[in-house]
């Protein structure tokens, strides 16, 4: 495994505080009464703006999903800021309370454990409610897991379907990712390290085994590693060492190629369109051609059936 050396061997001199930077919200210094979404580091330390250091240095007080994990990275750069909480499970009272402190004027910063706030992390309902209630929000944009991996991917990012994690369970894992296969844009998934083989699994086993996939592992650590392959290589890969099972995961896998873009819902309706225009009826129509294409019977029964109304044997079919 190669460590990365940036993170070993930088030796961060800091910025001052009170940057000086043209005017309005670039303005590094807080307003009042104004909510900043501030993105922190997946990794290296080094990776915090200092845009967003002055920030976290000068608010009245930062929201963090988990305040005992950002105290580390306020230790680190010599912050002593008062903070609360503001997680999954309190987002929405917390978000109420931290709406009337900036509608009194306080400074308040929003952090989450790594990388950007309401990206696959709290923060979405409190943004939504600063807008409802016309309190300013401003980005100090920083490091996402997304970006750094698309970024690196070698994949076109447009268009991106961005899935963040897929549900833990077995079946509907499957079900989430079964209709992406035809989606021809780069499709970006996270996932944790004991999930992450179930996951790797699922994709051999839905998608066409030519897909490119890359996987961004612990980006920004020490042992950071990407890794391209294809879904027909990448359980190979995976049991060529227990190490390449450990870590934070971003997967980018290839979109649908130009043959493999049709959709089973309208290839179903063409079939079944040629299928009445002999003498099966709809019921026989549909499924024959729910058979023929992989689509949903019901759905196509159902579309054929508003389209061309009841035939003979349609009315007890469904
Ligand atoms: N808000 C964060 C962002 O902007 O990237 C993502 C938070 S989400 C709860 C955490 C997931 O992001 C991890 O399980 C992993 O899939 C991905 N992730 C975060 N840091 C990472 C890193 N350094 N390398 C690879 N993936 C990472």
């Amino acid at each position: 495994m190669r460590p990365n050396l940036v993170t070993k061997e930088l030796n961060l001199t800091l910025p001052p505080l009170n940057i000086d930077i043209s005017s309005g919200q670039a303005e590094a210094l807080p307003a009042v009464g104004t909510l900043y979404i501030v993105a922190t580091p997946i990794g290296n330390l080094s990776d915090l703006s200092p845009r967003g250091r002055a920030i976290l240095a000068e608010v009245d007080l930062i929201a963090a999903e988990d305040t005992r994990h950002s105290s580390g990275l306020l230790q680190h750069f010599g912050i002593h800021a008062q903070m609360v909480a503001l997680h999954e499970h309190n987002e929405t009272q917390q978000s109420v309370q931290l709406i009337s402190q900036l509608q009194a004027g306080k400074r308040i910063a929003l952090i989450s454990d790594a990388g950007t706030p309401a990206i696959s992390d709290p923060g979405s309902r409190l943004v939504a409610l600063a807008h409802t209630h016309h309190v300013p929000v401003v980005t100090i944009p920083g490091p996402s897991a997304l970006t750094a991996a698309l970024s690196i991917s070698g994949l076109s990012a447009l268009p991106v379907h961005f899935h963040g994690f897929m549900p833990p369970k077995a079946k509907a894992r499957r079900q989430t990712l079964e209709p992406l296969v035809h989606s021809h844009g780069t499709l970006v998934f996270y996932e944790a390290p004991h999930r992450i083989e179930e996951m790797v699994e699922d994709l051999v086993a839905i998608f066409p085994a030519s897909r490119a996939l890359i996987i961004c592992r612990e980006l920004t650590k020490r042992f950071e590693s990407v890794h391209r392959c294809t879904l027909a290589g990448v359980k190979t890969w995976f049991a060529g060492d227990p190490d390449r099972l450990r870590g934070e995961f971003v997967l980018v896998l290839e979109g649908a190629a130009e043959n493999e873009r049709t959709d089973p819902l309208i290839e179903g309706r063409r079939v079944l369109e040629i299928l009445l225009a002999s003498s099966l009826s709809i019921s026989e129509a549909a499924r024959a051609a729910a058979k023929i294409t992989g689509a949903n019977r019901s759905d196509l029964y159902h579309w054929a059936l508003q389209k061309h109304g009841p035939t003979d044997d349609s009315e007890n079919a469904s």
